[in-house]
């Protein structure tokens, strides 16, 4: 039975005590061994033609995680899902391996704005998202942070997080958590430093309500070193310590199209990019993030052999699982 919101930290612990108790044999189970220490492998899909499609592409790909937008992204005010399209997805998860859905707000929002016009349709666009969310039993929402377009970014993070606390002043009983992501901070966009996210947190009362995705793209793009063993422990460190461990919820993988520090955000395919496997490596064997839903944002489609992107791309991360 598969649940839309499962906790990802109590899963890891449960298989933390089976490998303590040695039930996975060395010898024949290698594989599942090594699967379990493992981020949970997922990918964002394509909702055309139904969000219920989705779930099924998500199986034939053999993943547990799935990222969607939950409407058409590119509208301030998109239809809402119809009873049966909430009816044929949840029967679907029901029926599917995937045990982790996230949804991704739409990049038209600007929870950091200081226009008082913009703002209002921000807010009221998230809400809507989180209604949605809502609606559909998924339990988190990745929203960009912000831009702040010259206001400083002091202001910005106020302004989100008050943002965020009329949302979920209108919405108390939502059982959706908002995970703000990481940016590259491209042009004057919040959250390419681990502390804007935390200072978010830390300004909002709906604490409870919100948490973290990490983007590799977006890391290394915002100059924080993945590449280096010394260098991503340092990265990770300073993560925990600005956010906390229990707010990173959700990790995007990609690897840049763009250098080291370029504060521009192009993604590519696993390990053919500027940050390269060994990031991947440590971040996938991470035991700080044992367990997260790990999601791809990279091309999809197929390769010049017709072979489909996403299969290529998690068949080069499960290799790097030790
Ligand atoms: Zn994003
Ligand atoms: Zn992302």
């Amino acid at each position: 039975m598969a649940d839309a919101g499962s906790e990802p930290w109590s899963r890891s612990s449960a298989n933390r005590s089976e490998l303590r108790a040695g039930r996975f044999n060395r010898r024949q189970t290698p594989y599942q061994e090594s699967r379990s220490r493992m981020l949970l492998l997922g990918s964002h899909l394509s909702v055309a033609g139904g969000l219920h499609l989705a779930v099924e592409a998500a199986d034939e790909l053999g993943i547990q995680a799935l990222q969607v937008f939950t409407a058409n992204q590119r509208q301030w005010q998109p239809k809402p899902p119809t009873e049966e399209s909430i009816e044929a997805f949840k029967n679907a998860l029901a029926r599917s391996g995937v045990k982790f859905v996230v949804s991704h707000a739409s990049y038209l929002i600007n929870l950091a704005t200081a226009d008082p016009a913009n703002r209002g349709k921000s807010i009221e666009a998230m809400r809507a998202e989180i209604d949605r969310c809502d609606a559909l039993g998924i339990k988190h929402c990745v929203v960009h942070p912000g831009a702040h377009l010259g206001a400083g970014e002091e202001e910005a993070i106020a302004r989100i997080a008050d943002a965020l606390d009329e949302i979920y002043e209108a919405i108390p009983k939502s059982k959706v958590r908002t995970l703000l992501e990481t940016t590259a901070g491209q042009g004057t966009c919040i959250g390419h430093r681990f502390e804007h996210l935390g200072d978010i947190i830390k300004a909002a009362n709906c604490k409870k309500h919100l948490g973290v995705c990490l983007d590799t793209c977006h890391m290394h793009a915002a100059g924080y070193d993945l590449c280096t063993e010394g260098g991503y422990e340092k990265t990770m460190r300073s993560l925990v310590r600005c956010v906390g461990k229990t707010r990173i919820r959700c990790i995007h993988l990609n690897d840049s199209k763009t250098p080291f520090a370029s504060r521009k955000d192009r993604h590519e395919h696993i390990g053919q990019g500027t940050i390269g496997d060994d990031a991947f490596r440590f971040i996938i064997n991470d035991p700080r993030f044992e367990g997260l839903p790990s999601i791809l944002e990279t091309e999809k489609g197929e390769n010049e052999k017709a072979a489909n992107l996403d299969k290529i791309n998690l068949a080069r991360l499960r290799k790097l699982a030790n």
